[in-house]
């Protein structure tokens, strides 16, 4: 057995933790540049106790911009270029408090502003760019999921889209993780219903797609199995994701959801995804679906793709959704892929391709933009005309 893990260097995870913001900032630097997201540092009404935090550490804090999408090229340079033209001192760092996009947006900047020998961050892609490679270290960063879904906060990628020409890729380097990550899961009590839905999706995907990769270790298994139990323990007909949407202050349900996100992002960053989020790619691309959306609505069919190669697998985790013994090995993989689209049902994910928009034209070129880093994880081949037979069918 052998494998290489790669974790953020500090994760603080706990109920009321933000009131730690300050003192973990000054393990930073002096000047925190915030990029959040659309619920703001000022919005929201629990972040008081984190602006006490920060005054009483004495840190300085400059609002950079608040993220209102999923990054694009054009929003990355802008603001690099900006923060390069104001003047960059020692003792800066970034503070990333939000959702993946906010989270992703702060990544992008902290490694452009110190790796300067670009034009673009485009340059920098995965497929698409010049093949520069980040190899100076980004500005320190402290990272703040104020959703549970993504992981971003424990990975070493930034997800960047661009519409013209269209593509969702990667910046990606091990120099990327955030320094510092703090995961207060009461943060993610004022979260809309359908973010707590969507982005508790993209967590739950994350873990099953990291689990059945091809490039899993055992290590990263266990994390896989640690999380996705926190979801469905104690009350296996009400999975933590079903009580975060229906109950928002459900205190149990929330640090299970933020528990799963966190150990899907380290998970996820040692051992690739699969078919869900490769096609959630194309779908952002192409159709504009939502990241979290696109993997939930996804996850059934990519489960019903792989269950022959990895039925094993997915038998242990209709055990563990269920929370019963299942003494035959096919009900057991069944029992898996209805779980999970009953969750969907129950949390409002619809479960056809156009009722997110996308139409059956679009069909070759999703299937072309599903190739890349996550696909490559699945733990089988899937040839193009079996992947646009499989959408045609979701449809
Ligand atoms: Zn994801």
């Amino acid at each position: 057995m052998q494998y290489d893990i790669l974790t953020p260097r500090k994760i603080v995870f706990g109920w009321g933790r933000r009131a730690e913001v300050g003192e973990l900032g000054r393990s930073l630097g002096r000047r925190g540049l915030i990029v959040g997201g659309s619920r703001t540092l000022k919005e929201l009404p629990v972040i008081d106790v984190m602006s006490a935090s920060i005054r009483s550490a004495g840190l300085d804090v400059v609002d950079l911009l608040p993220v209102t999408r999923e990054p694009e090229v054009i929003d990355i340079d802008e603001v690099v270029a900006a923060i390069i033209g104001a003047g960059i001192s020692d003792g800066d760092f970034l503070i990333a408090i939000g959702g993946g996009a906010a989270i992703d947006t702060a990544k992008a900047i902290a490694a452009m502003v110190t790796n300067r020998h670009g034009n673009s961050v485009q340059d920098f892609l995965e497929g698409v760019g010049k093949g520069l490679a980040v190899d100076r270290d980004p500005l320190p960063m402290l990272a703040i999921p104020t959703t549970a879904g993504t992981g971003t906060e424990a990975t070493k990628n930034a997800v960047i889209s661009s519409y013209d020409p269209p593509f969702k890729k990667s910046l990606r380097s091990e120099r990327m993780l955030p320094d510092v990550v703090l995961v207060d899961p009461e943060l993610t009590v004022s979260c809309p219903a359908s973010v707590t839905a969507q982005s508790g999706m993209d967590a739950i995907t994350q873990l099953i797609e990291s689990f059945i990769s091809h490039r899993a270790t055992p290590f990263t298994r266990e994390l896989c199995r640690r999380g996705l139990r926190g979801v469905f323990e104690g009350q296996a007909d009400e999975p933590a994701i079903v009580r975060a949407v229906q109950q928002p202050t459900d205190r149990t349900a929330r640090e299970a959801m933020s528990h799963a996100a966190l150990l899907s992002g380290i998970a996820l960053a040692n051992s690739g995804l699969g078919m869900a989020h490769g096609v959630a790619a194309a779908l952002g691309v192409h159709a504009k679906v939502p990241h979290g959306l696109a993997c939930a609505v996804m996850l059934p069919v990519a489960m019903r793709a792989n269950r022959e190669v990895v039925s094993s697998d997915f038998a242990e985790l209709g055990q563990l959704f269920s929370g019963r013994d299942i003494p035959d090995d096919r009900g057991a993989v069944e029992t898996a892929i209805d779980v999970i689209q009953c969750i969907n049902d129950r949390i409002g994910i619809p479960s056809r391709l156009s009722e997110l928009g996308v139409r059956a034209e679009q069909i070759p070129d999703i299937v072309r933009s599903s190739r890349g880093n996550s696909m490559n994880g699945n733990p089988r081949e899937i040839d193009d005309p079996e992947l646009t037979t499989l959408l045609e069918s979701c449809l």
